[in-house]
């Protein structure tokens, strides 16, 4: 058995839609459960509709569109798309009424994209002749607890997934499993969501349970590569990371996984595959837990940008201890959470992303500490064998020294897979081309 997982811009239209549902069709006989995401920039939109009810306008014409237009392409009957699409309307105008919304209503409201995505391609695989069937991820046993907008599940799922899941397991029931990606139900039945790009989650949760042979997580480019494409031209695929890896290379910007998706698979061993929809053949990218091989010095380099650097020298006579400990509470007590962190005996540089209300964390602080906050800047990562670092930050920054670029904060995290260097926001696409160049030539 497999699981196959499909992103949102790979359904983001008919045609997208039947090339998926050819993929899917040519791994048939692996037994695939397939998750799928919501269609392209659905996600988004009803996020946009939400605030737009708040105030006062209902407004779903543009979701409506794009699936019953991409129904019709199709030529499967909408039915069950269109039940959907009243329900939400009825929310939106309820919400417009009482012009207010809780994190509870809004992930019920972003759950109907992941939900009509999955009847669509359920309805378009049994119209081409393939048994497939559709389910709710509650359906499939996905339980969390009650963090609207960025919900656990809770570890009933080990149990949960497997036991619904059993017919088609033991092959009693061959309709292909079409799961929605994201969204779960808290024990008092709400539906949840697992956080944004969350159907990376569903997936490695499937497959962990089920211990399925492979996880594939399908994108439009040759799996995971040595940096973001975009900016370096020259970028190649990565053909093995590990677990650790990835989940660094998520949580510091690369736009591969989920990084809590990595959890699940951990736990069991199941690999991952990154594979490119429009390139099948090519083997992608494999996640495990050791390196088959020797361990490449760099994997890959990332980029984070809106970074600030809190600069906090203590200003009392706490012992080293009691400083930290003080100074990282305040952080907890605003929810505030740190990235990278340096430190010294009374001082201590961390970042944080700056899209919060850092205001009352910062006055707080000043109450044991002088503090200076930067801002304009970006984290970049070297996800690499920390066993070689002082090779890789010889190399590197070497490099960086002779293109000028002025580094001001450096941390080697825990994990030991990655280091991390501060640099200006402006010069951060720079500082991922240089490096990309001295350590992949
Ligand atoms: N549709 C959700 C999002 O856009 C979940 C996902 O795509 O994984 O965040
Ligand atoms: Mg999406």
């Amino acid at each position: 058995m497999i699981v196959m997982k499909f992103g949102g811009s790979s359904v983001a239209n008919a045609d997208r839609i039947k090339h998926v549902a050819s993929i899917i069709k040519a791994y048939r006989e692996k037994r695939p459960v397939v998750v799928l995401s919501a269609m392209g920039d659905t996600t988004d939109h009803l996020l946009e509709a939400a605030d737009k009810a708040v105030s006062g306008i209902v407004d779903v014409a543009g979701v409506a569109q794009l699936h019953e237009d991409t129904a019709r392409e199709l030529g499967i009957d909408i039915q069950t798309v269109q039940l959907l699409l009243d329900e939400l309307k009825q929310l939106l105008t309820g919400i417009s009424m009482l012009k207010e919304i809780s994190k509870r209503s809004r992930d019920y409201l972003v759950s109907f994209g992941e939900r009509m995505s999955v009847r669509m391609m359920a309805a378009y695989l049994n119209s081409i002749g393939i048994p497939a069937k559709f389910y709710d991820a509650w359906d499939v046993g996905f339980i969390s607890d009650s963090h609207y907008m960025s919900a656990e599940l809770l570890d009933d799922v080990w149990n949960t997934i497997p036991s619904h899941l059993d017919g088609y397991k033991n092959g009693t029931d061959d309709a292909i499993p079409i799961v929605t990606g994201f969204i779960a139900k808290d024990a008092a039945g709400n539906i949840t969501t697992l956080g944004r790009g969350g159907s990376d989650l569903t997936a490695t949760m499937i497959g962990a349970a089920l211990s399925v042979d492979e996880v594939q997580t399908w994108k439009d480019v040759d799996g995971i590569m040595t940096a973001d494409p975009r900016l370096v031209k020259d970028a190649k695929p990565v053909p093995e990371v590990t677990y650790e890896e990835a989940q660094e290379l998520a949580m510091f910007g690369a736009q591969v996984l989920h990084p809590r998706s990595m959890l699940p698979v951990r736990k069991s061993g199941t690999p991952v595959r990154v594979k490119n929809s429009y390139n099948i053949e090519s083997p992608g990218s494999i996640i495990v837990e050791k390196h088959s091989g020797k361990v490449p010095p760099v994997c890959a380099i990332t980029s984070v940008k809106h970074v600030s650097i809190f600069d906090i020298v203590s200003t009392r006579m706490l012992g080293a201890a009691g400083f930290l400990a003080h100074i990282f509470n305040q952080f907890l007590k605003w929810n505030v959470s740190i990235d990278v962190i340096a430190t010294s005996e009374v001082s201590v540089s961390c970042t944080v992303n700056t899209k919060a209300d850092l205001s009352g964390l910062i006055a707080d602080l000043k109450n044991v500490a002088d503090v200076n906050v930067r801002t304009g800047k970006a984290i970049v990562t070297i996800v690499c064998d920390a066993a070689h670092s002082s090779a890789i930050l010889a190399s590197g920054f070497d490099a960086l020294a002779d293109e000028g670029i002025n580094v001001q904060m450096i941390s080697q995290g825990a994990s030991k897979v990655n280091i991390s260097v501060l640099v200006d926001e402006d010069e951060a696409d720079r500082t991922v081309t240089i490096l990309h160049k001295a350590y992949f030539g």
